[in-house]
């Protein structure tokens, strides 16, 4: 019998990467999306596996699985800040009561549940690079916090349901990660660099470009994601590429990359957008004998030849996603 593992937010840039990796491992896995932020074609090559099923579905619902469930891996929830500021409620409910049912589904199933907590639990760090230990720096009425507390309440129930409950749980904390199937539109600083790119336009800078990001590509991230879900530890633990670089010289290493004749421009930078972000990732080192290895060059070029190979009409297709359909009254 093949290990089952559940994993939200399938349909979106990790979570259906993180369908391919447990798939090739053997596993049989079950995708659950709303599809308020993924894409139907992320996962469209896994239509016929066998060993893959999709459910539709809200996790912010009560959520219901026949038969037994070894794994969950909760990735459902927008990423981009530009999403989160649209679906503000959705963002909050997705890591507040959607995360309660994934622990109840883990608690009823006695599944060990893995949820995907992020460098924003930090905030605006003044300690730096950020280390587990710290507690952040986080503006709790501002535009950002909708997700930064969500996702800081998301690890504290879930800590609770391992210590009232005995919920087996782990905490994954991603730094910025990228790679192939993010949504070009998503306002994520390298989409939206390629895309301009792509299109002929001069590339955003928000703010001086001071502020500096640390890009990890999507094969290291899930191969520590992988690692850390059998690991024995609970205690969050990040996950992610410590080479950080400005947002102005990485705006002129895409320029270099795509060859591009745009310049770059600079507009206002957003309410308590992070000034600096490296993990540290001593405790990942250790504890998983992990490390990215993919450079940054090589994981961009892959990541601009998947954005080249989409259509004319992807490309330039302004982004109207239609979130209306899934706000209640
Ligand atoms: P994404 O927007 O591509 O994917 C998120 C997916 O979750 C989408 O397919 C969306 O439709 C789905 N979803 C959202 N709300 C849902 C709900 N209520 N019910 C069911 N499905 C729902 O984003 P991503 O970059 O793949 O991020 C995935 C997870 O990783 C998120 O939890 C995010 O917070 C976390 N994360 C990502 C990064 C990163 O750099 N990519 C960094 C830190 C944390
Ligand atoms: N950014 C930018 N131009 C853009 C999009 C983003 O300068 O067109 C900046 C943004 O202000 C932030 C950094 O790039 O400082 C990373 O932004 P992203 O949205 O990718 O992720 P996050 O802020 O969540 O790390």
């Amino acid at each position: 019998m093949k290990k089952k593992v559940l994993i939200t937010g399938a349909a979106g840039f990790l979570g259906s990467h993180l369908c391919d990796r447990f798939l090739s491992e053997g596993f049989h896995v079950i995708g659950m999306d709303n599809f308020i932020t993924g894409d139907t074609k992320n996962i469209k090559h896994l239509e016929d596996n066998l060993d893959f099923e999709f459910i539709k579905h809200d996790v912010t619902e009560h959520i219901t699985i026949e038969g037994s469930l070894d794994y969950i891996l909760h990735f459902a929830s927008p990423a981009s800040p530009i999403d989160y500021l649209k679906i503000p409620i959705q963002t909050l409910k997705v890591g507040s009561l959607g995360t309660h049912n994934l622990l109840g589904l883990a608690k009823a199933k006695n599944a060990r549940l893995l949820i995907a907590s992020t460098s924003e639990v930090y905030g605006d760090p003044l300690v730096h690079p950020q280390t587990e230990d710290y507690f952040g720096n986080v503006n709790t009425i501002g535009p950002r916090g909708v997700y930064d507390e969500a996702k800081r309440f998301q690890e504290s129930i879930t800590m609770a349901y391992h210590r009232f409950h005995g919920v087996e749980t782990r905490i994954v904390r991603i730094f910025n990660t990228y790679g192939p199937r993010m949504r070009l539109n998503d306002g994520r600083v390298i989409p939206a660099f390629m895309g301009q790119a792509l299109r002929g336009e001069d590339l955003t800078v928000f703010g001086d470009g001071s502020q500096t990001r640390s890009f990890c590509y999507v094969e290291d991230q899930v191969e520590g994601i992988f690692k850390l879900l059998f690991s024995d530890y609970v205690y969050p633990v990040n996950i992610g590429n410590p080479n950080e670089i400005s947002i102005s010289d990485f705006a002129e290493e895409i320029i270099k990359l795509t060859n591009t004749t745009q310049k770059v421009i600079y507009k206002d930078l957003p309410v308590n957008d992070p000034m600096q972000r490296q993990p540290d990732i001593t405790l990942a080192r250790k504890l998983l004998q992990w490390e990215p290895k993919v450079e940054r060059a090589e994981g961009m070029k892959i990541t601009f030849d998947y954005f080249k190979g989409l259509s004319h009409e992807e490309l330039y297709k302004s982004e109207h996603r239609d979130f209306s359909k899934h706000i209640k009254t």
